[in-house]
């Protein structure tokens, strides 16, 4: 007698009730998704346009410390940046986990998924990195009654990379607008603005430090810093988006599309 294969059943049911949506558009996947996440007229018209090449971030546009690499898998513009703030602040947290999935095929090389509802990395986890823990940034306004958007793109991602998530960090300072700091003002604002909690351990460790997005590179340092302090040796900052000075070339498209 052949028994049902549950996971598989459970993976169906889960797609019937939630489908994949662009993380874009917000548009039901159908087959012709491209890479089993982005719909057709988003890759074309956003994904290709505002990815990230190379992913590594030039130490010229952001202040980095404590780190040894930050990459990110788009520039925070346009399509992207709608999809990061409906995620944020809109409540929209389906689109972390599709996010998430953009992240480890753009930034890792991890095999695109061929269907909406697979795993990127589920056919060829090859070339995707070993880190011992998946750290989120905590969130600096999380909605009510939410996660907020590092700790989803890290669950998400230690699952495709099959590494545990820890959340060690905490913000040691009342939320202050940065808006209103100039850049050293900021970077000296927020170096002892995380610790990680008493009694974590994460000597010879190789951390992923996953945030939404890397602006000057001050909340990643200091995450980074006070996870130096813990004792990991090893750390790598990713977010979804970047910002940066777009490349000529895609600042006259952007415009364009306002
Ligand atoms: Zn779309």
């Amino acid at each position: 007698m052949n028994h049902p294969d549950w996971k598989l059943l459970a993976e169906k049911a889960a797609l019937y009730l939630y489908p994949r949506r662009c993380p874009f558009c917000g548009a039901v996947l159908g087959r012709d998704a491209v890479q089993g996440t982005v719909c057709p007229a988003c890759f074309e018209a956003a994904d290709k346009r505002l990815v990230h090449l190379p992913p590594r971030l030039p130490e010229t546009e952001h202040a980095f410390y404590a780190l040894n690499s930050a990459v990110a898998a788009y520039y925070y513009s346009g399509e992207v940046r709608h999809a990061i703030l409906a995620c944020k602040r809109g409540g929209e947290l389906w689109r972390a986990r599709e996010l998430a999935d953009r992240m480890a095929v753009l930034i890792w090389g991890a095999m695109p998924s061929h269907a909406p509802g697979r795993r990127p990395a589920a056919l060829a986890p090859v070339g995707m990195p070993r880190y011992h823990y998946i750290v989120p940034v905590p969130p600096r306004e999380p909605l009510p009654g939410t996660a907020g958007m590092p700790l989803l793109l890290a669950r998400r991602l230690g699952i495709l990379m099959q590494t545990p998530v820890l959340a060690p960090l905490y913000s040691t300072k009342p939320l202050q607008p940065q808006k209103e700091l100039t850049r050293a003002e900021r970077l000296a604002n927020k170096k002892d603005a995380y610790a990680c909690r008493p009694g974590t351990d994460l000597s010879g460790k190789r951390v992923l430090l996953v945030d939404d997005i890397i602006t000057t590179g001050a909340t990643v340092s200091a995450c980074a810093l006070a996870l130096q302090q813990a004792g990991a040796y090893e750390i790598t900052a990713a977010a979804v988006a970047a910002t940066e000075e777009l490349p000529k070339s895609l600042q006259k498209s952007t415009e364009k599309r306002k």
